[in-house]
């Protein structure tokens, strides 16, 4: 296929297995052919793909080449799962997801951002341009 769609491929899996399929997808993403890998490990999106997006409550709020993203984050949600990550001290995002039937009015993760300003809560950030090929949807880069 010219395109490949793996949800979770590793999820559930145990250490070795999941290894065993990483390098079995790595292998047969060649030429052309492309990979749209969803997942919430950013272990195995650091493994497989060039590109990250990063989503929040149904919206993309970064996007960029993985290893920059991962390295150097510029959306408070980026920051807060690589805060979460075991190695870096398993630090929670306080609150909840928003429900989709009730997002917030301004930025959709306003409530649970520390950064947060008066105008996160009444305005909803577009998406910025913030260097090479990256993007954030953040008011802190305005
Ligand atoms: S727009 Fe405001 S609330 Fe949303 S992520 Fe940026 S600083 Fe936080």
């Amino acid at each position: 296929p010219r395109v490949i769609i793996a949800d979770e491929p590793t999820s559930g899996l145990d250490a070795e297995v999941k290894i065993e399929i990483l390098h079995l997808i790595k292998e047969k993403v060649t030429g052309n052919r492309t990979l749209f890998l969803i997942t919430h490990d950013l272990g195995t999106a650091s493994f497989l793909c060039t590109r990250l997006v990063v989503m929040y409550a149904g919206e993309i709020v970064e996007t960029g080449p993985t290893k920059e993203v991962l390295s150097r984050p510029f959306h408070p949600y980026t920051k807060g799962l690589l805060a979460s990550l075991p190695s870096a001290g398993l630090n929670t995002i306080p609150g909840t997801s928003p429900s989709p039937s009730s997002l917030p009015a301004g930025c959709r993760f306003s409530e649970r951002c520390i950064a947060a300003m008066e105008r996160c809560r009444k305005e909803h950030p577009p998406m910025k341009e913030v260097g090479d090929n990256r993007q954030v949807r953040c008011f802190l880069y305005d």
